[in-house]
């Protein structure tokens, strides 16, 4: 984790990214032409994230996390708000101008396979992105090659350049596309679940490395995951997202050790004990499914799962945000 992790102490700084109220949605039809709604994946969430930082979303599947990411990676225009990269607004860039963007943002995706074309060996597959950015000359793209290869501890180069996909084992796979998002230098790596399909003995392997790189590059990290429990070790701040919003951020330690939303709670309560058995720790954990992003419920979205529901109150109004703690935001009305 990096020494000035907090908000506060960087509020001089100016952040590498700024996202402000941005909201994604996406149109549902019904035959191609009869609309039925919109999918709100992400609602109304703004963050800063700063150089350097290492930081981590969390939440169930279908929280929107994904489609956070894949909006910061330039792959979804904003519906509304703004994302503002090193100053550079998002909403006024160009084609040319989204391809420069999507060079300063690297991704590592969740199913190493299926993000690494198949007919490509390894040489092509990192070779790609430096002819697409106009990288010129061949020795020079053979260099950086290597040189990455070395980064993601692929070495020597020469035993995986003419590798294809299905000769690498899955934690070679993660590791040459760890390798093509970090060819163009990005500022910013966004790693999407980067180990949940590994198997159990690599995870540990892949974290380290993304954390080695992080640190030895002083990149910011964006790290999303459904699971708390691989956040504690290298990740500087939370941001636990529900059903299209952000519902509460702190430094890591202060939100693992003092979480505030009942959403939270829950969530770590379920991680402190997955026997259904304890009742004490099974109190908080919530019933039923996440909601439905077409139509979600009003009020604090959280309300109809929440153990501390208040009726007249929960249901109607939306929370903001409160700060029950130093620089610690959740969103709930307990805190009012
Ligand atoms: Fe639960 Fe109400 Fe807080 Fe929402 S606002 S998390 S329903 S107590």
């Amino acid at each position: 984790m990096s020494a000035s992790a907090t908000p506060a102490n960087r509020a001089a700084e100016q952040p590498l990214v700024d996202v402000r109220e941005l909201r994604t949605w996406f149109e549902l039809r019904q035959w191609g032409f009869l609309k039925l709604g919109s999918v709100k994946a992400v609602d109304g969430v703004s963050f800063s994230l700063y150089r350097g930082e290492s930081v981590a979303f969390v939440g169930e599947s279908g929280c929107g996390k994904s489609s956070l990411a894949r909006t910061l990676l330039g792959l979804h225009r904003p519906t509304e708000g703004d994302v503002v990269f090193e100053g550079e607004s998002m909403s006024r860039l160009g084609r040319r101008g989204m391809r420069d963007y999507r060079a300063r943002v690297g991704y590592v995706q969740q199913d190493p396979f299926g993000a690494l074309a198949p007919f490509m060996d390894v040489r092509r597959i990192l070779a790609e992105p430096l002819k697409v950015q106009g990288v010129r000359g061949r020795a020079e793209r053979e260099r950086r090659i290597r040189d990455v290869l070395e980064e993601v501890r692929l070495s020597p180069a020469d035993d995986y350049l003419r590798k294809f996909p299905h000769m690498l084992s899955g934690g070679q796979q993660q590791r040459v596309v760890i390798a093509r998002a970090l060819i163009l230098e990005p500022s910013l790596l966004i790693a999407d679940e980067p180990v949940s399909m590994l198997d159990a003995s690599v995870r540990v392997e892949i974290l380290d490395l993304l954390y080695r790189i992080q640190q030895k590059r002083e990149l910011t990290l964006a790290f999303i995951t459904h699971d708390l429990s691989t956040v504690r070790h290298f990740a500087d701040r939370i941001f636990v997202m529900y059903a299209g919003r952000v519902v509460e951020t702190a430094t890591v330690t202060e939100l693992l050790d003092h979480p505030q939303h009942p959403y939270t709670r829950a969530l770590l309560a379920a991680l402190a004990d997955p026997d259904p058995d304890n009742a004490l720790a099974m109190r908080e954990v919530p019933g039923g499914e996440a909601p439905s992003l077409l139509n979600p419920p009003s009020g604090c979205r959280f309300h109809p799962r929440c153990p501390r529901h208040m009726p007249g109150v929960c249901d109607v109004d939306d929370p903001g945000n409160f700060e029950p703690r130093p620089d610690h935001l959740s969103a709930c009305w307990l805190h009012r």
